[in-house]
């Protein structure tokens, strides 16, 4: 009997942990600099809170991990999407009643979704995203827009680009699904299965289709633009003068739909053109929601917008331009213990080392001064502490200090004040987190 992950799944494992809590905490910080606060849902809902009438979308009918417990009757989906639960718990909360709207939200965390699996495309994989909520204006579109290119730019991507279009309001994709059922009528019996089932649910999936989509019958097809009626044609124009006013370059893309059927005005992709993405560029997908707010219950002709990134594939993204995230900082100390008599008094300094801010590491397995000393090395430390039987008994330390190559015996009592006199001395300066007013040696030089 043999244990494997499950396919299209993926282990964290503690080497690519820096790179995703670096990345994690630059999505968080950008965040804050706009003010969006994070929620959290859960990772199931009921299963109908994803099915939604009518809706046409693959990830809904094919993708979705949907069960029901032996003995219970309710349906539950893990979350294919973050949206939903978020529009949801915005509904049942209240908290369209807040005075000071958009509600501005943010996500992170896993997804499922049964797909086959590729490069860039898993079945439990982690999406960040955003949701404004409550207030429709070409602004807010702006805003999540603005935020999405700022935050991928600040990363140092340079190969990405914003796709942009617009499905209107509903008269509007009511016009244009008429105008798109009439037009592929003939053509319905050379279309793939799933846009023969597209084409009685939602029309405007089948320009969203990854088969059909270089067949001739494509490229004649009806083109939105000429069915917005003058209102959702202005908010439009407005949302890409605002764009053109910031100087954020985009690309407006007529055949742009998405995936979700939700979407209504504002749809936007920001993709990679980086070669090594292959067929999954998008990097960060979303757009306007007019109906989502009503359907769960809340305010009629309360809108949202929101986006979602993939985390994978930002790295994916990231790797193929060379970017890389984590900092590969050493531990400060490494507690080295050469003899047994000595470990509880070397793991009690271990443990004031650490009250005291520095990151610290001590050997448990009992190994030879070389073998500690090789550890020591694999952990980049910048001070090597040295516990023998002599420094045990006379109640004292060696430190040795990797950059400057020096060593000096210093009583425990004394060692925190010792290393902190030496972070002041140096360049770098002491990076314990003592709080102003602090009165450990080291503030008292800097406050
Ligand atoms: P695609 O066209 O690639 O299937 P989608 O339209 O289904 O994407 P969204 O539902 O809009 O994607 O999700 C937003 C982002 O989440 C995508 O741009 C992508 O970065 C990421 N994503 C979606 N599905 C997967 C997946 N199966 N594995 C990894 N990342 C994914
Ligand atoms: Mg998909």
């Amino acid at each position: 009997m043999t244990y494997q992950i499950p396919r299209g799944t993926a282990d964290l494992l503690p080497e690519q942990s820096p790179a995703w809590q670096s990345l994690e905490q630059h999505l968080k910080d950008f965040c804050y600099l706009y003010d969006f606060r994070e929620i959290r849902t859960p990772i199931f809902e009921h299963t109908n809170v994803f099915k939604r009438e009518n809706d046409s979308s693959d990830m809904v009918n094919k993708e979705m991990y949907t069960f029901t417990l032996p003995g219970s009757k309710t349906s539950l989906t893990i979350r294919p999407e973050g949206t939903a639960g978020v529009v949801r718990s915005f509904v049942e909360n209240k908290l369209y009643a807040d005075p000071d709207l958009p509600m501005k939200l943010y996500y992170l965390g896993p997804m499922a979704r049964h797909e086959r699996p590729q490069k860039g495309r898993l079945r439990i994989f982690n999406q960040f995203g955003v949701e404004s909520l409550g207030v429709k204006s070409p602004y807010a579109d702006a805003e999540v827009m603005v935020l999405a290119y700022s935050i991928l730019k600040s990363l140092g991507l340079s190969d990405i680009r914003i796709l942009l279009n617009t499905l209107g309001d509903d008269e509007s994709r009511a016009a244009y699904r008429a105008a798109l059922k009439d037009y592929f009528a003939p053509y319905v019996g050379e279309l793939c299965a799933d846009c023969k089932r597209r084409y009685e649910q939602n029309p405007l999936r089948i320009l969203d289709c990854k088969v059909d989509h270089d067949k001739e019958c494509m490229q004649q097809a009806p083109r939105m633009s000429d069915y917005l009626n003058d209102e959702s044609r202005e908010y439009f124009r407005t949302v890409c003068e605002i764009l053109d006013r910031l100087e954020i370059p985009y690309q407006v893309e007529d055949d742009l739909v998405r995936g979700l059927d939700y979407y209504t005005h504002t749809v936007f992709e920001i993709v990679s053109e980086n070669r090594e993405m292959g067929a999954q560029s998008t990097v960060l997908a979303g757009g306007r929601y007019d109906n989502l707010i009503p359907y769960f219950g809340g305010p009629e002709g309360m809108s949202g917008i929101g986006w979602a990134l993939g985390l994978e594939r930002l790295l994916i993204a990231l790797q193929a331009e060379g970017i890389t995230l984590e900092d590969a900082a050493g531990v400060d100390c490494y507690v080295m213990v050469l003899d047994e008599k000595a470990r509880m008094y070397a793991f009690e300094l271990l443990t004031q080392l650490r009250a005291a801010g520095y990151q610290s590491e001590m050997d448990f397995q009992g190994r030879g001064f070389k073998g500690q000393f090789k550890a020591a090395d694999r952990a980049h430390a910048k001070h090597v502490l040295i516990i023998g039987g002599r420094e045990f008994e006379e109640g004292v330390v060696t430190v040795k200090t990797t950059e400057t190559r020096t060593q000096e015996t210093v009583a425990a009592a004394d060692l925190v004040a010792y290393l902190d006199g030496l972070d002041a001395d140096g360049d770098d300066h002491h990076h314990h987190d003592h709080e102003e007013g602090c009165q450990c040696e080291a503030c008292r030089g800097e406050h």
